[in-house]
């Protein structure tokens, strides 16, 4: 018995078989962050990965039963995967586990083209908590869908391609730079000044003092057959263009746009395909948590009661008592330790890269405030399912007391009345274009999914 409670590094307990799962496990997690760096994006590799499991499309008025497996994506932007079990619903209620796909970045204003000094650009709207100095003067990918009159809907993903161009927002150079390096790092950079370049190639023959975009909206017509005021009618956003990659010689670190929460997603929905259980389980891929989690596809929407009413009837069960008996991990980041910034960490109370799965019985800033906080007797049986299963996890809160703080879609889903705990993964630059994360710890959080599906 140890009465000492030590934090275990994930890569020193390894042996070399673990460890070779853990490597394995990062190649699969790559794939999956390079073709899902929107939410949309996520909605299309979720929908393939499901049907190559197994998962048929549901539908609220269709009855469920015992190893049915299904999939819902709510207006292309919101994913549940469903595994009905064996136990009764009634008693044994719905294992829920819960991360989001949408990542900061940077949107397109409705009507955003303009030309200014030979130039053509995009302007910006930022979504999410971003640092703005950190989005100019590197290679962006524009993503989304545009819709055509008449309901024709045109996908755009340029700059993922190694043959594709990218766009860019550019800063001052140093030289000329005294003034804006005077100013504090928010105000650095104005929100108004995000207008990415697209284009510089005047349009031949036109007597137009705006060639450049005219000859950029040919090229768009000819590519898309738009015209600048559909733009009024589309989702396109700047991300930073680019794939995953493996960070350190030793290759044991991530660096990639949309860890969070796509380091959460992707280890549950392996989870979800992988643990056949006897449970009912459904894992949902959230978007707009990075706004507040409002509207039609974001977890303040009734959709995830709608599903769960659903499995309900089913079973000619009280949806109400299926809820009460329910039980989610809200599977989201944790800021890890950062000796570079060490002033906004308390140590003993917060996670390490490298030490597995993050476990946060609350978040919440100024005096816990607006936080789901996970009752003792929750945090006592998710203790016990991943120490019988053996589950690295860690606890930890978001940065020190009076630091700052943080929320998530816990409260969401406890609100509803089911027992929630956030269990995520310790990102480095949390909200950074390109954030760190520790294979090992994707991986202790893939363990830990499938031990609360088991
Ligand atoms: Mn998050
Ligand atoms: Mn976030």
């Amino acid at each position: 018995m140890d009465l000492k409670y030590t934090r275990k590094n994930v890569y020193k307990e390894a042996d070399g078989n673990e460890l070779k799962k853990i490597y394995d496990f990062a190649e699969g997690y790559k794939a999956f962050l390079d073709s899902s760096k929107t939410e949309r994006d996520a909605a299309v590799t979720a929908k393939k990965l499901a049907e190559e499991n197994g998962f048929k499309p549901f539908s609220f008025s269709e009855k469920l039963k015992a190893g049915d497996k299904r999939y819902f994506i709510n207006r292309h932007k919101n994913v549940f995967l469903i595994s009905v079990g064996t136990e009764d619903v009634s008693k044994d209620g719905v294992r829920i586990m819960v991360a989001h796909v949408d990542s900061p970045r940077l949107d397109l204003k409705p009507n955003p083209m303009f030309e200014d000094s030979g130039l053509c650009y995009l302007k910006t709207h930022y979504y999410g908590g971003i640092k703005k100095y950190q989005w100019t003067a590197m290679p962006l990918a524009l993503h989304g869908v545009v819709m055509l009159p008449g309901g024709e809907k045109k996908e755009v993903c340029v700059g993922e391609d190694e043959s594709d161009p990218v766009f860019y927002i550019t800063d001052i150079l140093p030289h000329l730079g005294a003034e804006q390096s005077a100013k504090t790092l928010g105000k650095a950079i104005d929100g108004e000044s995000l207008n990415a370049v697209i284009g510089g190639l005047p349009a031949v023959g036109e007597d137009d003092n705006e060639a450049v975009k005219t000859a950029v909206l040919k090229l768009l017509n000819k590519k898309y057959g738009i015209t600048e005021v559909d733009l009024q009618c589309s989702e396109l956003c700047f991300v930073p263009a680019g794939k995953a990659r493996d960070v350190g010689f030793d290759a044991s670190l991530i660096s990639a746009y949309g860890h969070d929460d796509k380091v959460c997603a992707y280890p549950e929905m392996r989870a979800i395909f992988e643990s056949n259980s006897p449970h009912t389980v459904v894992a949902v891929f959230a978007d707009k948590e990075e706004v507040g989690s409002d509207g039609t596809t974001g977890m303040q929407s009734k959709v995830i009661s709608d599903v769960i009413e659903t499995i309900a009837a089913s079973f000619g069960a009280n949806p109400i008592e299926v809820r009460y008996n329910s039980k989610c991990i809200s599977a989201d980041v944790t800021a890890g330790f950062d000796p570079a910034y060490a002033s906004v960490f308390e140590k003993r109370n917060t996670t390490f890269v490298h030490c597995g799965a993050a476990v946060s019985k609350y978040t919440g800033a100024r005096g816990k405030s607006s936080t789901n906080d996970a009752d003792a007797e929750f945090m006592g049986w998710i203790r016990d399912i991943f120490d019988g299963n053996g589950v690295y996890w860690q606890t930890g809160e978001l940065g020190a007391v009076d630091a700052g703080g943080g929320g998530t879609v816990a409260k969401f889903i406890a609100n509803l009345g089911i027992d929630t705990v956030d269990v995520g993964v310790p990102v480095l630059s949390m909200h950074a274009p390109y954030e760190l994360i520790s294979k090992a710890d994707v991986y202790s959080l893939y363990k830990a999914c499938l031990a609360f599906c088991k």
